[in-house]
């Protein structure tokens, strides 16, 4: 089956996907935003299961069970809040995506949605965000794990354009 990328507009938490990716802070506690969303719909289970994971750095990721979501996984990553660009913020950001697909494939994801990590309260401008998100997934997917669908699940109407444009702009797969 061909490899696809592609971008949508929806709710994360509601997506029928074998793993969602979940934007959240260092402490893995639960915050506002995506991660806020995420943690109600799957139940306070999802909040005992990052007690036990120590945190997580910046541009990493961790894996736990969806609970209550129709995905079956969580895969949490921290992304760099945004400080001008020159603080490394590019390479933190390609790091969450590239390890969030790397943990996918290694617990057999075939379909994997991530919001638009960093551009929310972390302040990222989306423009700069989204072709690092395009072209370190297109990569991971081309690396060839068990990954076949990801779809990026922008929250606006104007989010959705925008990464549609850095589709459009990374030319066919
Ligand atoms: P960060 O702290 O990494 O910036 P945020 O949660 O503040 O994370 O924002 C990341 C993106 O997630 C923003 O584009 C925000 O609009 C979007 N978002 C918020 N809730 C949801 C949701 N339920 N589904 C998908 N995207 C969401």
């Amino acid at each position: 089956m061909r490899k696809a990328l592609r971008a949508m507009r929806g709710d994360i938490t509601t997506l029928q996907v074998d793993a969602i990716v979940n934007a959240a802070n260092s402490s893995l506690l639960g915050g506002c935003g995506v991660d806020g969303a995420i943690h109600r719909a799957a139940g306070p289970e999802l909040l005992h299961e990052c007690r036990l994971l120590s945190g997580c750095k910046t541009g990493d990721a961790k894996l736990t069970k969806g609970y209550r979501l129709p995905a079956r996984f969580v895969i949490h990553t921290v992304g760099p809040v945004w400080r001008g660009g020159s603080n490394g913020e590019p390479e933190l950001l390609a790091s969450c995506y590239r390890k969030s697909m790397e943990i996918a494939g290694q617990c057999g994801v075939r379909t994997l949605a991530f919001p638009s990590i960093s551009t929310g309260i972390y302040g990222y401008p989306i423009e700069l965000a989204a072709p690092i998100a395009v072209v370190s997934v297109r990569s991971a997917l081309a690396a060839g794990a068990s990954v076949q669908e990801v779809a990026f699940c922008c929250f606006s109407d104007a989010d959705l354009a925008v990464y549609e444009a850095a589709l459009a702009a990374a030319g066919p797969a």
